[in-house]
């Protein structure tokens, strides 16, 4: 893609938000348009022009099953990641009843369907991982007490500060002490850095959104492994062999496809490039200012992840004069009652409120170049000073 082009013509868009969603891959919204066109039959319809597209349904299928490490028949397309973490927690508490389990830096797609179900919120440690003792123990108690738990949900890749979960590990833990639980993982944030057949094996839930990866909005998939059995939280027409009803996004699945295959093409290759500009960014900004602290160590967290703490500034401020310069960052604070909170995922991690509500999130991806970051690092520099009032 060529340079990004701001709200007004003429404008330069640097743009460091990818967590939240990254730019069509060009390829995937060539491989969408004839299914917004003259290909726009029904999939689930019995004649031949609904089955030639039934058949790119099964096509794409196959495709993400492959950059997943999964079978074809345990993809299930649905219309986003929340609703893939809502079918897997609430599909499970459903079916199985029991209790769910999920660390509290989790997604709120993930915390709020585990709150809503009365289940478990587990610690994270100052990287934002889960505390792996702290799941045993959880696990535990809840057996203790007379219960089960039935799932217990771990994102592979933090979406706010990018630390990456040990999921061997989480899986160990939990055939120890809940053999019966499903393990589901929130793998939204995962595919542009990691291989996600590295993670499929130890899971037997997998949600993942085609907006992060270079696929539109508005679909997405949940990996449901052989044996896995949960309840559909759409009752319909039967689609998706009775897992998920709702008139197929064919045009959003063939997208999703593609992007998530040359995604897996060139994650090698975009993570080796994407690290030495993610790291240019980083340093830049640390060494113009003092008191920035790097909120995850780089070598527990995904190179796109660029997410740091800044003292004495308020991150709306500073996001505002961002803004301003036409650099697209976040910073995941909220206003609670007239007051700045910070995130939820800062809270978890106990970071001090002197550095939490300066957060600013930035995250790099496929299209991200030189000129941004260092354009980027110069904005931040200069903003923050002003707003220190010239430190
Ligand atoms: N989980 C994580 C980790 C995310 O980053 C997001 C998106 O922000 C979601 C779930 C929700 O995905 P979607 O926007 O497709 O509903």
């Amino acid at each position: 893609m060529d340079t990004l082009v701001g709200v007004d013509a003429g404008d330069t868009l640097t743009y460091l938000d990818h967590a939240a969603t990254t730019p069509m891959r060009a390829e995937a919204v060539e491989a969408m348009l004839p299914f917004l066109t003259e290909r726009f039959a029904n999939p689930s319809g019995s004649h031949r022009f609904a089955r030639s597209v039934r058949q790119v349904v099964d096509e794409a299928r196959d495709v993400v099953a492959d950059a997943i490490g999964c079978e074809s028949g345990e993809v299930v397309f649905t219309g986003c990641g929340t609703e893939s973490d809502n079918a897997a927690i609430v599909g499970t508490l459903n079916r199985h009843g029991g209790v769910a389990v999920c660390p509290s830096a989790e997604h709120h797609a993930v915390l709020h369907a585990v709150q809503h179900g009365g289940g478990r919120i587990v610690g994270v440690d100052a990287a934002g991982r889960v505390d792996l003792t702290d799941l045993a123990a959880t696990l535990d108690e809840v057996r203790a007490g007379g219960g089960h738990v039935s799932i217990v949900s771990v994102m592979a890749v933090n979406n706010e500060v990018g630390s990456i979960n040990p999921l061997a590990e989480v899986a160990a833990i939990v055939r120890e002490h809940a053999p019966r639980a499903l393990l589901h993982t929130d793998a939204v944030q995962a595919p542009c850095w990691i291989d996600l057949r590295t993670i499929t094996p130890h899971v037997q839930l997998l949600a993942l959104s085609a907006h992060k990866f270079g696929g539109p909005k508005g679909v997405g998939l949940l990996v449901v492994r052989q044996g896995a059995v949960l309840d559909p939280l759409l009752q319909g027409g039967g689609q998706e062999r009775d897992r998920r009803s709702g008139t197929h996004n064919v045009a959003g699945i063939v997208a999703m496809a593609e992007a998530l295959r040359i995604t897996d093409m060139e994650r090698v290759a975009d993570n080796l490039r994407i690290e030495l500009l993610r790291d240019r960014l980083v340093d830049t900004v640390l060494g113009g200012l003092d008191d920035v602290t790097e909120t995850v160590p780089r070598d527990a967290k995904v190179v796109g992840s660029a997410h740091i703490c800044i003292a004495d500034v308020e991150s709306e401020a500073l996001l505002f004069l961002l803004d301003e310069a036409n650099v697209c960052a976040s910073a995941a604070s909220a206003c609670a009652s007239g007051a700045m909170e910070p995130s939820h995922v800062l809270a978890a991690m106990g970071v001090d409120r002197r550095h939490s509500l300066g957060a600013l999130r930035m995250s790099l991806g496929a299209t991200t170049t030189e000129a941004e970051v260092d354009h980027a690092a110069q904005v931040i520099v200069e903003s923050v000073r002003r707003l220190r009032g010239g430190r």
